[in-house]
């Protein structure tokens, strides 16, 4: 299988390649060059648990990896979770499921592709014999379930630029209290933007990108999408035969990675009727999906600040399949998005979407309201997944986060403070930071020094 990119100016790559680049050279995404077709082989499927499901579904796009070896890799992502199911799918009520998505070592749904992601890493590493430094900036959760993809990863090290004093405790606690000798959390004297532009200049050495081999973190690796398909198939499988026809999946978005992974999939040939895309506040997916016009606005901040962008970086592969697979149209419609902050689709098939937008202000009430009529504690992601539910069909909340993860909003909303262990035993360590000047020499010479 190769994989090319959405922009159509950059060779065609393997898997193992595709996934070490990242970003495409000519600025686009990588997706595989044609979608296998599924509709076959997901009915056998059913009997299999999470690492041997997602086993048959990666084997058909990792074809440079030995299937042994991938199995091994595959199995080992899925261990650090802490139930026995993955991915377990809990019925609320005949028309209500909510998949949880947060069982994996920092409480979020990001750790389904990323554990795979730094198995991928480590596996290539000892493959190739060379090593890897991975470099990233975050205002939250992303760059925590990136250090537990890598934390003693032979061959690896990390570099996670955040904010300082602008995470939350506990977030920073997921980053800087690891102990791992191969995680370095970087408390940036300045805003997300300033370490974020700090990073695009770093990036953009190239000397110094080759001579440390320097790797992103970002959400649009192809890996990444392709490991969040498997738990929608698992799930699929998971309802009663009645229910499938009628089921819509409800996504919490911000990227556009989670629910572009579940519609790959039925592109795939598993028959899903629909999609929700449940926006926070920061509504661009909202209004692209009810109005057909995608424009940029400020972001805001939200009580699901994993859910808060500007443009969501996944797009461009729902866009270019949009297109009709025309590379040169893609290059055109992201030419002039960028120009102008706005595009404005004609004929836009989007058939199997519908949308919903949370206003800040509602989150507590629908928290609050679930707990009342279900007696489920949703996390304020999660929560925005609540907001508008159809009243027929059957929907499939994603669960995107663990509800401990945000203590202050939960007693807010229903007076209930979640706890988690592996939150609780992250109170007991010490926090090891490095404090970093937010300017690009620094940041470079601090990882000249620490690269492996
Ligand atoms: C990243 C994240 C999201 C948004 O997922 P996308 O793939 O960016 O759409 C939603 N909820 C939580 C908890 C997240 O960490």
């Amino acid at each position: 299988m190769k994989y090319i990119s959405t922009r159509g100016q950059s060779p065609a790559l393997g898997f193992s390649d595709a996934v070490a680049t990242g970003l495409a050279p000519d600025g686009g995404l990588y997706l595989p060059e044609t979608l296998p077709d599924l509709s076959r082989e997901w009915p056998k499927w059913g009997a299999l648990d999470y690492p041997a499901l997602c086993f048959e579904f990666m084997r058909r796009f990792a074809t440079d990896i030995p299937a042994e070896v991938l199995r091994g890799i595959v199995a080992k992502s899925y261990t650090t979770f802490d139930h026995a199911g993955i991915a377990p799918l809990v019925r609320l009520d005949e028309r209500t499921y909510v998949l949880e998505l947060f069982h994996g070592p920092t409480l979020a749904f990001k750790d389904f592709a990323l554990q795979l992601l730094g198995n991928l890493y480590g596996h290539q590493c000892a493959v190739r014999g060379q090593t890897i430094n991975v470099l990233g900036a975050t205002s939250g959760d992303t760059g925590a379930a990136a250090i537990h993809a890598l934390l003693g990863q032979p061959g690896t090290a990390i570099f996670i630029l955040y904010p300082d004093g602008r995470v939350s405790p506990l977030q920073e606690r997921q980053m800087a209290c690891t102990g791992a000798a191969n995680v370095y959390a970087l408390a940036i004297d300045g805003s997300f933007d300033s370490a974020q532009a700090a990073l695009k200049e770093i990036f953009g050495d190239q000397d110094f990108r080759t001579r440390h081999r320097l790797s992103a973190v970002n959400s649009i690796n192809l890996a990444r999408v392709l490991a969040q398909c498997v738990y929608y198939l698992y799930a699929w499988l998971r309802l009663p035969e009645s229910a499938r026809a009628l089921a819509e999946f409800v996504v919490p978005t911000g990227n556009f990675g989670n629910v572009l992974a579940g519609w790959l999939l039925r592109r795939m040939g598993v028959p899903i009727r629909s999609f929700k895309v449940a926006t926070n506040q920061n509504d661009i997916l909202y209004r692209l999906f009810t109005t057909g016009e995608y424009r940029v606005a400020d972001v805001r901040p939200s009580l699901a600040p994993s859910m808060d962008i500007q443009v969501a970086s996944n797009f461009e592969r729902f866009l270019y399949y949009n297109l009709g697979c025309d590379t040169a149209r893609v290059r055109a419609v992201m030419a002039d998005f960028k120009r102008t902050g706005e595009y404005r689709f004609e004929n836009f098939d989007h058939d199997c979407f519908t949308a919903s937008r949370c206003a800040d202000a509602e989150i507590p009430g629908i928290i609050k309201q679930v707990h009342a009529r279900h007696g489920y504690v949703a996390d304020p992601h999660t929560a925005c997944g609540f907001k508008a539910l159809s009243a027929d069909g059957v929907s499939v909340v994603l669960s995107t986060a663990s509800p401990a993860k945000f203590p202050e909003t939960l007693v807010g909303a229903i007076g209930i403070e979640p706890t988690h262990p592996r939150l609780e035993r992250l109170k007991t360590r010490p926090i090891v930071k490095h404090r970093v000047a937010a300017s690009p020499q620094a940041i470079a010479d601090f990882v000249s020094q620490h690269a492996v």
